[in-house]
């Protein structure tokens, strides 16, 4: 059983090497981000609760996205891993994910961060806003916002992995090959471990 923790500011590329990661490895793909727009694009009742939160860039309360990425991982339960893109993003969420994987006998197998100075990352989201139709990546606000609740709730679990060993980054400028490629190296010494 192999657990991913994909990590990374809003722009970083998660979800870009997610694609490539989950086909390699074989594993299961739970995007918090993408699981909460479904749910928004439904209007299903998770949607209309996290809507308000996510409208303004702000973190939905942990009660619920715990809830809702244990109920996605219970749907996979088959699976040979899984990759965490966007969870855990709170020290929270972090022990949550924790508890809940050793009540299956599973743990994190390492977390892998993409870096990239902030400056360049919003840049990147204020283009990618304009063809992904994404309202919080078509406001600078909104943008700065959702930096300042990674800074202030998501950089601690950088803290919380490094003293368990299980936290790496990488260089998250290159091409998608490139990063790719460096992400694949470290993930690979953790399998091999
Ligand atoms: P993302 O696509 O990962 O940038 O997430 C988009 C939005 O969904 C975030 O700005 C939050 O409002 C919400 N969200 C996604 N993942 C989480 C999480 N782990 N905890 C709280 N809110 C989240």
């Amino acid at each position: 059983m192999i657990n991913i923790v994909l990590f990374g500011k809003p722009g970083a590329g998660k979800g870009t090497q997610a694609e490539f990661l989950k086909d390699k490895y074989n594993l299961v793909h739970i995007s918090t981000g993408d699981v909460f727009r479904y749910n928004l694009k439904n209007n299903t009742e998770l949607g209309k609760q996290a809507k308000a939160f996510m409208d303004k860039g702000d973190l939905v309360p942990d009660e619920l996205t715990i809830k809702m990425l244990q109920d996605e991982v219970e749907k996979n339960i088959q699976a040979t891993g899984f990759l965490f893109d966007g969870f855990p993003r709170t020290i929270a969420q972090a022990e949550a994910l924790d508890r809940f994987l050793e009540s299956k006998d599973w743990s994190v197998t390492a977390t892998v961060a993409l870096e990239a100075n902030d400056e360049v990352l919003i840049q990147r989201l204020l283009e990618r806003g304009k063809t992904s139709g994404r309202p919080d990546d078509q406001n600078e606000d909104k943008i700065r916002n959702r930096y300042d609740e990674y800074n202030e709730k998501t950089a601690p679990l950088i803290d919380y992995y490094t003293k368990k060993n299980l936290f790496y980054s990488v260089n998250g400028i290159g091409t998608i090959e490139e990063v790719t490629q460096r992400l694949s190296l470290i993930i690979d010494d953790f399998i091999d471990k």
